[in-house]
């Protein structure tokens, strides 16, 4: 009966995986496709500053949605974009198409938000990546110190070296550097010293649990603490419920993004919604 059993799951296993293989491949196929085909399009998620209570910037986040597969997550094709070849491409369009964006809502509103933009570990080691993200900023006439780009934990263990005068090089360019997901990746403390960092955004995970476990709202408090302690901004990502911001705001948490505020909007909501 066992035996029977077993086969039986594994044929289960087994198509799981060829439907799995099968989307992988389609992602890998139609992603490199997705430029040429205007696939590509970014939604805007502000972050509120606790003290005054009004948008203070605004993160870019990646949106593609495929004739075949639908809306395709970023968490599912990112890592895709970097393993065939196509995240510098996929980042220039983010940061050109972020910018100017940006740049137009500034130029209708009263007072300027700032710009966060993900990048990728295999975007920044490109050796065209500053090249084109400076002249990005200078043909579009951006202020440069809008800018904050989002890099994760990660990225600083695989090759430190190569990573450090890149990341010296975008903050002599008055751009400012957030370390993502805070929290998640490994030995986080010895880097916040020594990296030219502006800003640590704590992982939503921690934030999820913040208000049921003490032991993660002892250690939400602390990185804040923390924040402070190396005059970095604090930002809470994935900030859901009322409860959660109160807290955040009695640690004097910075910044707060969420759904609780927004939840990522097409550029025509957030104009809509947000220019004063
Ligand atoms: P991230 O940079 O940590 O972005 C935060 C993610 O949390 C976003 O997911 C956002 O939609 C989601 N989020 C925000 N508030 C809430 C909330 O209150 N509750 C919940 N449950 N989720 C919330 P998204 O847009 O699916 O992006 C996922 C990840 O993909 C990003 O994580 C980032 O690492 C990556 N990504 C997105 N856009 C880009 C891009 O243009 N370039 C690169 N290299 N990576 C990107
Ligand atoms: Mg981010
Ligand atoms: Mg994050
Ligand atoms: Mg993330």
């Amino acid at each position: 009966k066992s035996k029977s059993l077993q086969k039986g799951r594994s044929l289960f296993f087994n198509q799981q995986i060829d439907e799995q293989v099968k989307r992988d491949f389609l992602i890998e196929s139609e992603l490199r496709l997705a430029l040429l085909e205007k696939e590509l399009s970014l939604n805007y998620q502000p972050q509120i500053c606790v003290k005054t209570s009004k948008i203070a910037s605004v993160e870019a986040l990646v949106r593609w949605n495929n004739k075949t597969l639908g809306p395709v997550s970023p968490d599912e094709f990112i890592q895709t974009a970097e393993d065939i070849g196509m995240i510098f491409e996929i980042g220039c369009f983010v940061i050109e198409q972020a910018i100017s964006d940006i740049k137009q809502f500034n130029n209708n509103s009263i007072s300027a938000i700032q710009l966060s933009i993900n990048i990728s570990p295999k975007q920044l080691i490109e050796p065209e990546f500053l090249p084109h993200l400076s002249k990005t900023i200078t043909s579009l006439d951006f202020d440069a110190s809008l800018i904050t780009l989002e890099i994760t934990e990660n990225i600083l263990i695989s090759d430190l070296n190569k990573i450090q005068p890149i990341l010296i090089e975008l903050r002599t360019l008055g751009i400012k550097l957030s370390l993502d997901d805070f929290g998640t990746g490994y030995s986080s403390l010895r880097y916040l010293g020594n990296l030219p960092l502006n800003e640590i955004k704590i992982d939503r995970s921690f934030i999820d649990k913040v208000l049921v476990n003490n032991q993660t709202e002892s250690l939400v408090k602390t990185i804040i603490a923390i924040g402070q302690f190396y005059d970095l901004t604090t930002v809470a990502e994935g900030v859901e419920t009322k409860e959660q911001f109160d807290l955040l705001r009695s640690y004097q948490c910075d910044l707060i993004q969420g759904y609780y505020f927004d939840k990522p909007l097409p550029v025509a909501a957030l104009n809509d919604k947000y220019i004063t």
